[in-house]
Formats: structure tokens, C-alpha cells, sequence
């Protein structure tokens, strides 16, 4: 019989660095399930519990990290999301001066069940409340590989992966990420079970879980990173202080993609991303600004290239 892994939550770092020690170290190919604690480290339990009451080494828990086995730096780690496992409730949360609404909020904890695969929220409306069932997109906000040197909070994105908060980043998607570290040394939280683009008020429905992986260690290619599969798009993402620029990274990362890996002529593969390409908001609220240029998978298959 294969051994499974399993990494407890009790395995959990706030910063992605080559110095943390590894939870585990697994072999590719099979599956690695990580329990994961909310992005309050499951502190805000009841309405009365409020955002400014966490205290800071409690935000954004990412369990792990592992070794994954012959995961040297220059390589790319696959990372195929078999399943995300969520817990029956979520909870929201706003404070002043957090989102992008800081100034039109209080400080709110809502406490939300999750039943038949929606999220029931009752939302405030004049003297009543509106009940609200939202279908769920259960999805991973922190996701990444620890960086060449020093430590990147868990609360930050970049190429390292991190706290992209993708909304596509689901069950069945596939992320590829550089590898700087010996050991790749992976690590993976917050949990969404719901999340618009953008993430506005500074958190999505926020949920404590599991999530299932597999890696596989891609040798000898140098794309722009983090790339992502799911459903019919694959997508580039980028993350900067402005989100000015990381839309441009992001667009300039699929461009280069088009041309160095797909062999496209410069000037047209622009034109194509500016006619076939979705350039879209991934949040806005993280210490840096996450973006995703989108485009249909299909291109692949109709320049005969398959992702490895
Ligand atoms: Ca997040
Ligand atoms: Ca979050």
C-alpha cells in the first residue's frame, strides 16, 4: 500500500523562507493533503469577535512547509489541486480603514454556514435582513514556494506564489511555480469558500479546510511565473505595489510566454492578447496587487503544445 501524507495544521509557518524547517518530505506523484487553518487561524468564532481582535502572528497560517523530492532551485514545480475540502461555516469580517471601502465600514464579524454547496449570508437591509444563498467557489488565497533568501510574510504575493488570492485557483487547476529553494519547500492556506475578483473589503468568506495536491518537478524550462490551468484558460499572474503595474506584468509574462514558448512573431502575439486575452483583478487589498492575463486553453491545442 502507498504511503499518505498528511500535514497537520499544528505544521504552519507565517513566512515562506528557504530557512523554515520542512513538515514532511514527499515524493512526487502522489497525493499530499494539508490541513489548513482560516486566515484568522480559526480565532473568530462568534459575531462578537471582532477583525482588530486577532493579533498579527495569528493572520494568514499557511500549513507546511514540504519538501518535495528533487526539487532543485531553476527547476518548476507543478502543483495539481485534486481537492479542496472545506469546513460547514465561513466568516467574514471588516474593520475601519482596511479594503477598498475603508472609510464606509464598521467593524463587522459575520458568521456564515455553508449548506448544499451554498454560502447563506443575511445581509443588512433598511429594518430587515436579506437572505442571500451564494453558490460556493471554494479556492486557495495562499499558495507558494519559499524565496531564494530571507522570508516573504505569508500575507504577501509575488513570483514565489504566495497570497495571490485567485479566485481560480480551485479544485482541479494546475499552478506551476518556480523553485528557488532546494526542496521547493511549499506551503498553502487560507481558504476561501467564496471570493469576488478583487477581494475588496480585505477578505473573502474565509474558511478553515483541507487541500489536496500532487507535485511534479519540471526540469530545464524557464517560463514566466506563477502560471495557472483551470477549466478552459490558462493564465499568467503578477503581483506589485500599484496594480497598474501588475497588470503589466501580467500581460508582459503571457507575452513572453507567446513568443519564447509558442514561437509567436512579438507584434502579433500583442495584437492576439489584445483581442483574445483577459486581463482581470485578482485582489487588490494584499501588500501587493495581484493580476492575471487569461487566455483560452484551446490556443494550446491549436499550436500543437502541451503543458508538461
Ligand atoms: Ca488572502
Ligand atoms: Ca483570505
Amino acid at each position: 500500500m502507498s504511503q499518505t501524507y498528511f500535514i497537520s495544521s499544528d505544521k504552519r509557518v507565517l513566512g515562506m523562507s528557504p530557512d523554515n524547517q520542512p513538515a514532511a518530505k514527499v515524493p512526487q506523484g502522489v497525493p499530499v493533503t494539508f490541513e489548513t487553518l482560516d486566515c484568522f487561524s480559526n480565532t473568530l468564532q462568534h459575531e462578537d469577535q471582532l477583525f482588530t481582535s486577532v493579533g498579527w502572528e495569528c493572520i494568514n497560517p499557511a500549513t507546511g512547509p514540504v519538501w518535495v523530492e528533487g526539487a532543485e532551485p531553476g527547476d518548476m514545480l507543478r502543483v495539481d489541486i485534486l481537492d479542496i475540502a472545506i469546513a460547514d461555516h465561513g466568516v467574514i469580517a471588516s474593520a475601519p480603514g482596511f479594503g477598498e471601502m475603508g472609510d464606509r465600514v464598521g467593524e463587522v464579524t459575520r458568521i456564515v454556514p455553508i449548506r448544499d454547496g451554498k454560502a447563506c449570508f443575511e445581509w443588512k437591509r433598511g429594518s430587515e435582513t436579506l437572505p442571500l444563498q451564494t453558490p460556493i467557489n471554494p479556492m486557495i488565497g495562499v499558495i507558494g514556494v519559499a524565496p531564494e533568501s530571507g522570508s516573504i510574510p505569508t500575507g504577501t504575493p509575488g513570483v514565489h506564489g504566495g497570497n495571490m488570492d485567485c479566485k481560480r485557483i480551485t479544485k482541479g487547476a494546475t499552478l506551476y511555480l518556480p523553485v528557488f529553494a532546494p526542496g521547493a519547500l511549499f506551503a498553502v492556506g487560507d481558504l476561501h469558500a467564496i471570493m469576488g475578483d478583487g477581494e475588496v473589503v480585505v477578505c473573502g468568506l474565509e474558511i478553515a479546510g483541507s487541500v489536496t495536491v500532487s507535485f511534479t518537478v519540471i526540469k530545464g524550462k524557464t517560463w514566466p511565473l506563477p502560471l495557472l490551468v483551470q477549466k478552459d484558460d490558462f493564465m499568467t499572474l503578477a503581483s506589485a505595489r500599484a496594480l497598474d503595474d501588475a497588470a503589466t506584468m501580467a500581460t508582459r509574462n503571457m507575452h513572453d510566454f507567446l513568443v519564447k514558448e509558442l514561437s509567436f512573431d512579438e507584434t502579433d502575439a500583442a495584437m492576439l492578447l489584445s483581442v483574445n486575452g483577459n486581463l482581470r483583478i485578482c485582489q487588490v487589498v494584499d501588500p501587493l496587487k495581484t493580476a492575471r492575463m487569461e487566455l483560452p486553453l484551446a490556443l494550446l491545442d491549436m499550436c500543437g503544445v502541451a503543458l508538461p
